[in-house]
């Protein structure tokens, strides 16, 4: 099955209105994504296959969720929460971490998923944003990061866990299991309105402390439209998503889009794993998958042969969102998978794909595509409180018009942060990219990242993506050190790939590869060796905290660093 042509022309996020259907104007993402299903006779479908990380797999169908999810609705209304109360979950990507989502969105109640490799502090500074009234965590977590200080966070009620209670120090934790067993398996989905609050996902942290985007329950229009013209998620297309609900990507594309498209999703509880990854698109038979150029790197960084004895012939569309995607990483997938990845941009605060590869459209490797249907995007320059707009070819930030469906309501306590991004009828995405004659855009770097050297403006991703065509580098994060002559000068951080060594004679090769291509004014003056290059949980190089260990500044925040804590 492909992609169909739709005209999008007169509104175009029609064809899914259509689809969706609870009635009298009101609108719940739960209701949508599952109990719809169920109404039109699909309940026995499958809508997950979750796979254990020792091997045990689970299937869930459409019915079995919508039970489930109206059992955990069942739970907090029973301990007397209300709408708009607000459920976190700290939880590895368990069954019940789905049903949770699933069944706090049918109360009316507002869900936040966490990363479970989160430490206490970056725990307890969201679910304080947040007023966190329930958490859904696991003994294990509860006793290692949330016990010490659960009895100062005000507003919490509730900590629902997920296993067997030690009576002495889970005091005022409730076991899931056996009141999940006793609940009801009927609730009434709470008749939220399109603009109630759905979601809140905190971003990244990639350009500094994290902030807490608001989505609401209208956002399930634009999943469930781009998820089928993004994704090519069709009815019973066997999906998998890699990325992890504490991430967005995990929740919009891991939760919310496909169980709307009525797909078999597969949710795979490990952590990367190359043979076990080559493996699961073989075994389940993968249509659509959709991950992140730092998984495609370590792939890479595997090399090809690893790859030779899987049967992948069961995809059908590759897809990647998170960071710049390498031209060399499309390259690779055209000869390991014998198609591209499709990269597609987005944010936390887009709540959505907006510029993507679109099934069937000719990828340009290095491009992150164009405006999806209905979304106008532009490269502009601030001239004080007004926009201009910049042509073709030239470098600006990339704004977007407001008013789709899955768009941030709000910075979570944060007005003035909120307000920033909005300038002249534009949404200020932080982001600079060009775009080109044929209406591609380009991706340059985070606005905070650009380098300017010798009276050149370079953007990192450039820079990193030329070194990785070297045979010798995996992985590689590029910024600019004060200079008294130049400006600035460009540094490079390089991860190498097995079998190279890190020493004088590759420094000096690496240089002279980059000043070959990218000329003498543009290409790094320094390479470094590293074995690993710091990134968030959602696997984006952390470039601000090179610069700030390079030059001994302060780190600033690094709640959402990745360490090998677990
Ligand atoms: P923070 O806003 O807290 O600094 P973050 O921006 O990394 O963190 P996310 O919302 O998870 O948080 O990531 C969105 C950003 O990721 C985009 O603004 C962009 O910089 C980057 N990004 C996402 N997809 C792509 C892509 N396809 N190409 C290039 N960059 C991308
Ligand atoms: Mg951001």
């Amino acid at each position: 099955m492909t992609n169909r042509a739709i005209d999008y022309d007169a509104d175009p996020w029609a064809e899914a209105r259509a689809m969706l259907d609870m009635p009298g104007g009101m609108l719940n993402i739960a209701y949508e994504a599952v109990d719809r299903h169920v109404m039109h006779g699909h309940g026995d479908e499958t809508a997950m296959l979750w796979l254990g990380k020792g091997g045990d797999r689970q299937e869930l169908s459409y019915a079995d969720m919508a039970r489930q999810s109206s059992r955990f609705a069942n739970v907090l209304a029973a301990h007397g929460l209300a709408s708009g109360d607000s459920v976190f979950a700290l939880l590895g990507r368990v069954p019940e971490l789905y049903i949770a989502a699933l069944g706090t969105l049918k109360a009316g109640m507002v869900f936040t998923p966490l990363f479970s490799a989160f430490g206490p502090d970056p725990i307890r500074t969201r679910m304080e944003i947040g007023a966190a009234k329930v958490l859904v965590t696991t003994p294990d977590l509860y006793k290692r990061k949330i016990a010490a200080w659960r009895d100062e966070i005000g507003t919490l009620k509730l900590v629902l866990v997920i296993g067997v209670i030690d009576e002495d120090a889970d005091e005022g934790c409730v076991a899931l299991g056996p009141v999940m067993a006793t609940a009801s398996p009927d609730f009434d989905t709470a008749p939220t309105r399109p603009e109630d609050p759905a979601l809140i996902h905190f971003t990244s942290g990639t350009t500094g402390r994290p902030k807490g985007a608001v989505h609401v329950h209208e956002a399930v229009l634009y999943h469930a439209f781009s998820g089928q013209c993004a994704l090519d998620l069709t009815p019973e297309t066997t999906y998998w998503c890699t990325a992890d609900p504490g991430w967005v990507t995990g929740t919009s594309y891991g939760i919310i889009a496909p169980l709307v498209q009525r797909v078999k999703m597969i949710v795979d509880e490990a952590e990367f794993d190359l043979e076990r990854w080559y493996s699961t698109i073989e075994r389940e038979k993968i249509e659509v998958w959709y991950s992140a150029p730092t998984a495609i790197r370590m792939m890479m960084r595997s090399g090809a042969d690893v790859a030779k004895p899987y049967d992948f012939s069961s995809l059908r569309f590759l897809a990647s969102v998170g960071e710049p995607l390498n031209p060399e990483a499309v390259v690779w997938s055209e000869n390991v998978f014998g198609q591209s990845f499709h990269d597609n941009w987005w944010q936390t605060e887009t709540g959505g794909i907006m510029i993507a590869n679109l099934p069937g459209m000719t990828v340009k490797p290095g491009s992150m595509g164009k405006p999806m249907p209905g979304i106008e995007a532009g490269i502009v320059e601030r001239e004080g409180n007004t926009l201009k707009e910049l042509g073709t070819g030239e470098i600006g930030e990339l704004a977007l018009r407001p008013g789709w469906p899955s768009m941030m309501r709000a910075y979570l306590n944060e007005q003035a942060r909120y307000d920033k991004c909005f300038v002249d009828g534009w949404y200020l995405s932080g982001d600079l990219a060009t775009r080109d004659e044929d209406g591609y855009f380009w991706f340059v770097g985070r606005a905070d990242d650009l380098i300017k050297t010798s009276g050149h403006l370079v953007g990192p991703f450039e820079v990193e993506s030329v070194l990785i065509e070297h045979p010798a580098v995996a992985e590689a994060g590029v910024i600019g050190l004060p200079d008294e002559t130049a400006g600035e000068i460009v540094k490079a951080y390089v991860t190498l790939n097995p079998g190279f060594t890190a020493d004088v004679a590759l420094e000096r090769a690496l240089r002279g590869h980059a000043r070959k291509r990218l000329g003498p004014a543009v290409s790094p003056r320094v390479v470094v060796f590293r074995e690993n290059l710091p990134k968030t949980r959602s696997g984006k190089i952390m470039r601000r905290l090179l610069k700030a260990r390079e030059l001994g500044l302060p780190e600033g925040d690094i709640s959402t660093l990745e360490t090998d804590e677990k």
